[in-house]
């Protein structure tokens, strides 16, 4: 398989720096072909602007538009075109880092603002009030996996159905629904590794284990049963839950088969 690692943490030496190593070892040690996206590393740029279109339109800068003429043209800036190569190479794409205020590093936020295109990431399908685009598990990214490898200080009762921080599906589904399964990715559960500020020897060697187990089951793992926006379980274009289907779920969870 061809697997990419999209790895956001500013420090090499750092518990997250050491497993991704681990993980890229692991990965070619068992025959796959592995790139990594080091947004630290790599100095990327996070903010969204202009210079996204080596070509810009005259007037007002518009983030969708701009981004749509230059992606159908060919003239966004060469970084953002590398990793949209690196998406379409990739058959898994596993978002690797440290929660921070409750979701990903602002580089990683700021990487799929610029690399997620207008024409490529969404605005993709025929958008009419029958169809409403290809997205929400269609899209350019169908048939290809993703999985969120996460590190939190916090503990994992604080992320329990009813702890403090509130569950972790729950913070997890604006990434894992709407930036992996929008775009059309097969979405698998997440590997979250709770209350690593303090991790010793043992622990790591606990961690690398279960680590390795979900690397080596990446195209087996059952994914996580988001619904298709286009499946027949919404209607459209109101793009709600049809009355009949589980009434009595709302919120994130409703949109779990
Ligand atoms: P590190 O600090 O590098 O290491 C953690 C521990 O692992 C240390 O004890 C280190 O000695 C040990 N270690 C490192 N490498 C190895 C190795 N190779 N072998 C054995 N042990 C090793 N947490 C939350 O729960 N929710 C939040 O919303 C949240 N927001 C945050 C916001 C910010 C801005 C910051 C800075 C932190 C936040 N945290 C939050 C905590 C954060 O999630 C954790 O600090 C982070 O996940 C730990 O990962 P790390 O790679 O930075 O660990």
């Amino acid at each position: 398989m061809n697997i990419l690692i999209v790895y956001a943490h500013p420090e090499s030496q750092s518990l997250n720096g050491s497993l991704k190593d681990f993980a890229v070892s692991h990965l070619q040690a068992a025959g796959h072909n592995v790139q990594v996206s080091d947004l630290y590393a790599m100095q990327w740029k996070a903010a969204l602007d202009a210079g996204d279109n080596t070509a810009p339109a005259p007037g007002p800068f518009k983030p969708s538009q701009d981004s749509q003429r230059a992606y159908k043209n060919g003239t966004q800036s060469p970084d953002i075109a590398a990793e949209q190569e690196k998406l379409q190479w990739a058959d898994t794409v596993i978002f690797q880092f440290p929660l921070w205020w409750f979701s990903m590093p602002a580089i990683m936020k700021g990487w799929v603002e610029r690399v997620y295109a207008y024409g490529f990431a969404y605005g993709v399908g025929e958008h009419s009030d029958k169809h409403w685009g290809d997205r929400y598990g269609e899209g350019n990214m169908a048939g290809k996996r993703a999985m969120l490898m996460v590190t939190t200080g916090g503990w994992e009762p604080h992320y329990s159905a009813r702890g403090i921080n509130g569950p972790i599906d729950d913070l997890l589904f604006p990434i894992n629904h709407g930036i992996l399964h929008y775009p059309g990715f097969t979405v698998l559960p997440p590997l979250v590794f709770y209350r690593t500020d303090r991790t010793d020897e043992t622990r790591y060697a606990h961690m690398r284990h279960e680590l390795a187990e979900r690397l080596n089951t990446l195209d087996s793992t059952s994914p996580v049963p988001f619904r298709q926006q286009n499946g027949g379980d919404y209607d459209i274009p109101a793009l709600t839950l049809k009355a009949d289907i589980t009434p009595e779920r709302k919120g994130f969870a409703a949109h779990l088969k």
